[in-house]
């Protein structure tokens, strides 16, 4: 199955030797995890660093699939305010979640600094404005929240936001302590690591199934069986080979990757968005670029001619040099991929209702690395059989307004 199509831009950005292995051995590992992206990859650190013995598994190349397209926003911010959260689970389930979010990111700073390979993790505040005067409540009822539960935020009047960046809008909120990263890089300085550690990378390898007999799992690949204690699923938007999800929805969104400019300075390079839906979000690149996404589509159809994906990319540049006048930004290169939501805006992660020993890490929603971060912590707890605090909050059998059956069995 297709992910993306077009011009992707982190795949340029290095030129590395492969790190993949390719054999198959009787050992049994302790987890068998399927998908090396960004959400396998977090999963394998995490379970390496806990002293476990891991194999990743993936049908192509490692970090080639959502995670290559990944534009690489990092915000504790979700695309579900913190205000609507709460409306929705609670003020105590929502809270967790979104101090979850706020740990995640500090853990992505701290693995980002480890690596063999630099992943351009830069800090960037982030600015969400209210794409209209309706929007404005929204944003200001968003800004008392957060700051009553400490997270950092300011909130920008119309002048304010005008006189800082350009931004012709009636108000924003800040973020403070959001991130820029190069997510392939990540990824594959992860995977780098994590094999002098001992972990074993198998790309090319498709799993079929997942076979459970006398306690061991039998993971059933298109190169042969391997043997695990345990299985995690983190196959992005992809259906994994076990369990099915429900829940879940599929878009076509687009990006735009500009040329090089001269002083891509706005307000601290920070990450823009903005409220309305679908949004329009945009951020710097280290080599002085601007990545744009937005305009997306509800369908999952992606092999669509490459010059409707550059009329996308071009309007979005468009849209772009209209909110920041200065910028006078061009087109360099274009893609559309698939990107995956939940119904209630939450990723799954969790153990499977009826399989103890196999789990799932779906990273579905805007603020994808990092929930692949939380999610990487919790099931590594999970597997050492802890049982890790709000769990409940993204299990794979929560009961989700509108709807009344499992996300996965
Ligand atoms: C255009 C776009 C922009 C985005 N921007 C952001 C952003 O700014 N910030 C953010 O946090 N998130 C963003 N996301 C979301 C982010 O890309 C995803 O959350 C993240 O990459 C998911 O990583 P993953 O490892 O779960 O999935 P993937 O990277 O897709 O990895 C899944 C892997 O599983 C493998 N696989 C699937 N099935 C099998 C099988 N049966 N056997 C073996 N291997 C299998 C696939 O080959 C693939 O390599 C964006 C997504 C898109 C599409």
């Amino acid at each position: 199955m297709a992910i993306h199509a077009g011009q992707l831009y982190w795949p340029t950005t290095m030129n590395e030797a492969s790190t993949i292995q390719n054999h198959v051995d009787e050992k049994i590992y302790d987890a068998v995890i399927i998908g090396g992206g960004m959400s396998g990859a977090l999963t394998a650190l995490s379970l390496v660093n806990a002293g476990l013995k891991v194999a990743i598994v993936d049908q192509k190349e490692f970090a080639d699939g959502s995670t290559a397209a990944n534009t690489g926003l990092l915000q504790y911010s979700n695309d579900i305010m913190l205000h609507e959260l709460i409306e929705q689970i609670g003020e105590e389930k929502a809270i967790a979640f979104y101090q979850l979010c706020y740990k995640a990111l500090n853990d992505l700073h701290e693995t980002a600094g480890k690596l063999p390979i630099d992943p351009e993790f830069i800090n960037r505040p982030s600015i969400y404005y209210a794409s209209d005067e309706n929007d404005l409540r929204k944003i200001k009822k968003e800004f008392e929240v957060l700051s009553t539960y400490d997270f950092p935020c300011e909130y920008w009047d119309h002048s304010t936001l005008i006189d800082r960046t350009g931004i012709n809008k009636p108000g924003a909120l800040l973020t403070y302590g959001d991130a820029e990263v190069n997510p392939y890089k990540l990824v594959r300085g992860i995977l780098q690591m994590i094999q002098s550690q001992g972990a074993d990378l198998h790309s090319g390898l498709r799993v079929e199934d997942v076979i459970e007999t006398e306690g061991i799992l039998h993971v059933v690949t298109s190169g042969g069986k391997i043997k695990a204690r345990n299985v995690i699923y983190t196959t992005g938007y992809v259906k994994p080979p076990v369990g099915k999800l429900t829940g879940d929805v599929l878009k076509r969104t687009y990006v735009a990757v500009s040329k090089p400019i001269q002083q891509p300075a706005w307000f601290e390079k920070a990450l823009i968005w903005e409220t309305k839906r679908p949004y329009l979000y945009m951020r710097t690149t280290v080599d002085d670029r601007i990545i744009i996404g937005g305009l997306d589509e509800e369908t999952d159809q992606i092999n669509i001619p490459l010059e409707a994906i550059q009329a996308k990319a071009e309007r979005l540049i468009r849209e772009a040099n209209e909110l920041l006048p200065g910028l006078q930004m061009e087109l360099e290169m274009s893609y559309c991929a698939l990107f995956g939501e939940s119904q209630d805006e939450l990723p799954f992660i969790g153990r499977h209702p009826e399989k103890p020993h196999q789990y799932y890490l779906l990273g579905y929603g805007g603020n994808g690395t990092v929930y692949s971060m939380l999610g990487a912590k919790m099931l590594t707890e999970m597997i050492q059989g802890k049982e890790p605090a709000h769990s409940q909050i993204v299990g794979l059998d929560r009961s989700v307004p509108g709807m009344n059956h499992t996300i996965i069995r």
